[in-house]
């Protein structure tokens, strides 16, 4: 069955979420306002077709029909049709994310769902008419790639809003887990962890930031480092995120200064090119000078 999908928020998920729920065969109205963002995000959306069909992954005839279902418009005032589902995955900020969600609840989407990593859906929820249609639908980055979708549900979340959550997850390809409201969920708040003393024991040169993951590949099996992921992430996201964290657990969540200095400078990760490594073309390149005296004890 072909739902409507508005998705809020052309970023790094936002787009992902386009392409996957595109590839489900669903019409997606991509809300973005930040125009350049958005002329970016259909850019790179454009680019993952072309390297779906290059590498045989989906023929030219589906890549073309997956692209017309995709439409780019700058706010929400702009949606043309009735959705079925709306997810939001705008900044990790809960007066932003409030804001977008009251708006959008007035598109009286069936399902309306969270991309936050961290916020609890109470919060989020707070204001809403209808918050018994509203969970968390966390999806991970790389979207199109990453199996796991975790659906948070919220005190006032309906158990038909939860079964609707699932079935979704299921037909777009994702393999969900139903967890309690709580800050940062079953995800965020152990993978958070782990990137976070990462960031420390740089900052206290154990070793470089490549050692640090090259060793949690090796020694433990991890598929990535946790300072690649974190690049992968975007230092800015995962600072919101720990101190969403921070706020709700304490200081064991208190963000490193290597990380807050690292994103006032700019160096965000993959998506601007500098982070823990250097990215040519969305490829690590190799490692970088980091910033600050700490880093360079
Ligand atoms: P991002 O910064 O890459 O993208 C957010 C986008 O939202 C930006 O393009 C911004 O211009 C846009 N935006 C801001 N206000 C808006 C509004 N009112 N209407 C429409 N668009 C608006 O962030 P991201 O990494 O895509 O993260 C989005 C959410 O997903 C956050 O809650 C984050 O915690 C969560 N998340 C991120 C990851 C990750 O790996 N990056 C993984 C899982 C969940």
């Amino acid at each position: 069955m072909t739902e409507r999908f508005v998705v809020v928020g052309a970023g790094t998920m936002g787009l992902g979420i386009a392409y996957v729920a595109a590839n489900a065969g669903h019409l997606v109205e991509l809300v973005e306002v930040d125009r350049a963002r958005g002329d970016a995000a259909m850019e790179r959306l454009a680019q993952l077709w072309d390297r779906a069909v290059h590498r045989g992954r989906l023929s030219a005839e589906q890549a073309t029909a997956d692209r017309k279902r995709v439409a780019l418009r700058a706010g929400l005032a702009e949606v043309t049709q009735a959705p079925d589902v709306i997810v939001e995955a705008v900044p990790e900020r809960l007066d932003l994310k409030r804001a977008v969600l009251a708006e959008a609840e007035t598109l009286r989407p069936a399902l309306l769902g969270s991309n936050t990593s961290s916020i609890p859906i109470a919060d989020l929820a707070e204001g809403l008419t209808r918050p018994e249609r509203f969970c968390g639908l966390h999806f991970f980055n790389p979207v199109w790639a990453m199996a796991l979708l975790e659906v948070v549900v919220g005190p006032a979340t309906a158990g038909e809003t939860t079964d609707a959550a699932v079935t979704l997850a299921r037909r777009l390809g994702k393999d969900p887990v139903v967890v309690r409201d709580m800050p940062g969920f079953a995800t965020s708040r152990l993978g958070v962890t782990l990137g976070l003393e990462a960031i420390r024991m740089v900052a206290d040169g154990v070793a470089s930031p490549a050692d640090i993951d090259k060793a949690m590949v090796l020694g433990y099996r991890y598929p990535v480092g946790p300072l690649e992921l974190t690049d992968l992430v975007g230092l800015d996201v995962r600072l919101d995120i720990a101190r969403t964290l921070q706020a709700a657990y304490g200081d064991r969540f208190a963000p490193p200064p290597l990380l807050v200095e690292m994103v006032a400078a700019g160096r965000l990760g993959k998506k601007s090119g500098q982070g823990f490594y250097h990215w040519a073309d969305g490829v690590r390149a190799g490692g970088t000078e980091l910033p600050g005296p700490e880093a360079a004890r």
